[in-house]
């Protein structure tokens, strides 16, 4: 019995190995998250039963409603905050989340840092760079990286990379090789970027983690 969820996580997964060898990196070294959100535990289910921890989920709410019982059944899996994140949803989202991809702004930081001091859970945090200046996407102004740094630091917070969301429709080469650029000038070693359509392009140019959703799961409804 074949599991279609299965077969194109295990496609996805030596795409992703494929790319690692093509252009030099260690395979080891680009973590594959497995975008969940929208979908139901019974196509989660498959891949942690298999093995597989990264998991990333754009809503606090949904997640709330998922996961807790498969943290339960599960150990080590590790949960990935991809999807913007309210000041006020912040407490919700460090007790259930492990890394946390959205932080862009500085009462944000504040926020995470408080929550964070509240529950003594210290989450990786990755700051989100609003790489093709759009108005209506979250990140960062390319201009403040280093200036958020400075203040997420200051709060404690533990800054481990850059992560982007290039504009649709575009190529997105250029705009992850300008988030490889920005991480190396601030000593930043993770970049969370590319998704199902550009992973391999992301990888080349330097990704540490994937968040690939449809191209495992199947389209969204
Ligand atoms: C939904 C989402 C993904 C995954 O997108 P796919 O195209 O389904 O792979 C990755 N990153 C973020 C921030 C997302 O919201």
């Amino acid at each position: 019995m074949t599991n279609p969820i299965l077969d194109r996580f295990e496609a996805v997964d030596a795409s992703r190995r494929a790319a690692c060898k093509r252009h030099g990196r260690a395979a080891d070294d680009v973590q594959l998250i497995a975008v969940s959100k929208t979908y139901p535990p019974e196509d989660i289910l498959p891949l942690l039963e298999q093995g597989h921890r990264a998991f990333g989920e754009n809503r606090v709410q949904e997640a709330m409603a998922k996961w807790p019982a498969l943290k339960q059944q599960f150990t080590n899996v590790q949960l990935h905050l991809i999807g913007s994140l309210q000041s006020n949803k912040a407490e919700e989202a460090v007790a259930l989340f492990d890394v946390i991809h959205v932080l862009d702004r500085m009462s944000l930081a504040e926020a995470l840092a408080k929550a964070m001091r509240k529950s003594s859970r210290q989450l990786p945090c990755y700051l989100q760079v609003n790489i093709g200046d759009e108005a209506q996407k979250g990140g960062c102004a390319i201009a403040d990286v280093q200036i958020r740094l400075a203040h997420a630091r200051g709060l404690g917070l533990d800054i481990i990379g850059l992560m982007c969301l290039p504009p649709a429709q575009k190529n997105p080469a250029p705009f992850f090789a300008l988030l490889q650029k920005l991480a190396a000038r601030h000593g930043l070693k993770k970049l969370s970027m590319g998704m199902s359509d550009d992973f391999e392009t992301a990888i080349q140019l330097g990704a540490t983690d994937i968040r690939v959703g449809s191209a495992i799961f199947g389209p969204r409804g």
